[in-house]
């Protein structure tokens, strides 16, 4: 019986063995060196934040492993021998494998600042990570101030995290405006202000120089390239990820930034794969990137490459982008593109409403020659996925998108709904008269 050996337990790496177990009767065995049990990394905040305890993070009782013949194994694989097929474990244990798997995600990006491993400075990753915040940062007499650097998704999660135990922060963003490389001007406007009241003191346009250590090796203060020094006791360092694939230098497998796969996610060596964050694609997939550190990525390359080790080759193949996060209290949803201003291709052009009062507002994009929608941003809105996704399968035009728009809302009964004074801005902007027609849910199930 084939032996598949997964080293990684997130979700992509779990999520291929119980689809393996699904469709087959092979030997499977995860490898992990950060906890026993799969948790899900996008709840680690709600951990921090009291909403939840470690243990409901976990969406498998313990018991389901076994159960399923799941073998799951507590180690750090130092070394792959893809010749003889053994990977060599920290402390000298060898595992055989007949194919093996890498899922083994990412780590917090360091770009050799002067004090970046001094004690008090930390990443915002893994389980471990969690453990040294709730040590770094218990409350604003431990730490009295902290100051993350990298304004994206994961900086804005731990900023919230911090301000949810009233601790002063400071947030360190090289863009001229938050994540401003991703979002168009008006959205990433729209979050600068919220941040700001959020009581965040949010430094734009500005980059750690060095991290400045106390007596005792911890960090007591940055200075920015700004020639400010901002005393703290915590620095956070959430300038974006990078595959976790140290451990593969010489194994012969191919690495870029990440381990090189094609569309069936193999390497170049027969019999090993890569999955997940650590994976990347020779080319991106249409305008996707070649490494996707998402969630549901991981989930479908788990689910793809199960079909193909159980004798049913199949493609990776993720259909249109979407993807969602929040911003402290906003929820942003994103289907098909929407480039920010540095990303825009000549021939897209964005409708932008924004809320008169609330931290709510829409792009949609759409070829300013063809009227085809290419996508949508939205923030304070939830959006229905099915109904994006069949509008940009059958390229349906951005009239079509305003006509219909209510049928994509999927806001809670009782919400405000916005969607006439979105159409009417929509109309008078480009000298339109759309109606919008009705929510239908007729319409609704027919794609749902
Ligand atoms: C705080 C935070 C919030 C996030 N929020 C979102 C979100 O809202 N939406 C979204 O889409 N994505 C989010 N992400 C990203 C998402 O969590 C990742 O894309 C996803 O978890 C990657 O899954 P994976 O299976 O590829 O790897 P991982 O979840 O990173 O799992 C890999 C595992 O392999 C282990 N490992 C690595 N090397 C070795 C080795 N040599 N030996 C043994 N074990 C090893 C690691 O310790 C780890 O346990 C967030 C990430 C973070 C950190």
């Amino acid at each position: 019986m084939d032996h598949i050996v997964i080293i990684g337990n997130g979700i992509s790496g779990v999520t291929l063995a119980r689809h393996i177990r699904k469709l087959s009767d092979k030997r499977i065995t995860i490898i992990s060196a950060e906890s026993d049990y799969f948790f899900s990394r996008t709840a680690l905040m709600y951990v921090y934040m009291g909403h939840m305890k470690f243990e409901h993070t976990q969406p498998y009782e313990n018991w389901f492993w076994k159960k399923n013949r799941i073998d799951l194994m507590n180690g750090f694989v130092e070394k792959v021998n893809t010749d003889s097929k053994k990977l060599l474990l920290k402390g000298g244990s060898t595992v055989s494998y007949d194919k093996l798997v890498i899922a083994t995600g990412s780590k917090p990006n360091k770009f050799g600042w002067p004090g970046q491993d001094l004690k008090g400075v930390q990443g915002l990753y893994s389980k471990q990570d969690l453990e040294m915040l709730e040590k770094n940062a218990p409350n604003n007499k431990v730490c009295n101030r902290a100051v993350i650097v990298g304004g994206g998704l994961i900086g804005i999660e731990m900023a919230e995290m911090l301000r949810s135990r009233e601790i002063p922060v400071t947030f360190l963003v090289r863009e001229k405006s938050f994540w401003n490389g991703v979002l168009p001007a008006g959205e990433s406007a729209m979050i600068n202000e919220h941040i700001i009241e959020h009581h965040i003191d949010l430094q734009l346009d500005t980059n750690l120089e060095k991290i400045i250590a106390d007596d005792n090796g911890h960090a007591k203060a940055v200075v920015t390239d700004k020639g400010e020094t901002i005393e703290c006791n915590v620095v956070g360092l959430t300038a974006g990820v990078a595959p976790n694939i140290d451990f593969l230098k010489d194994s012969g497998i191919e690495i870029g930034r990440g381990v090189k796969v094609n569309r069936f996610l193999e390497t170049n060596i027969k019999d090993v794969y890569a999955i997940g964050d650590c994976a990347e694609q020779h080319e991106g997939i249409g305008s996707r990137r070649p490494i996707e550190a998402v969630w549901y990525t991981g989930r479908m390359m788990g689910e793809t490459l199960a079909q193909t080790i159980c004798g049913n080759p199949r493609k990776y193949n993720p259909g249109h982008w979407f993807n969602s996060a929040k911003f402290l209290d906003v929820e942003y949803q994103t289907y098909g593109w929407v480039f920010s201003e540095r990303g825009k291709k000549e021939t897209e052009q964005h409708f932008h409403w924004r809320h008169p009062e609330e931290k709510i507002c829409i792009t949609v994009a759409f070829d300013k020659d063809t009227n085809q929608f290419l996508g949508i941003n939205t923030f304070g809105i939830r959006m229905r996925h099915e109904i994006f996704d069949q509008w940009l399968t059958e390229n349906k035009d951005i009239d079509h998108v305003m006509t219909y728009l209510k049928d994509a809302n999927f806001d809670p009964e009782f919400y405000n709904l916005h969607e006439d004074a979105i159409v009417a801005k929509y109309n008078s902007d480009y000298n339109k008269n759309i109606n919008p027609k009705k929510k239908s849910w007729k319409r609704i199930f027919s794609i749902a």
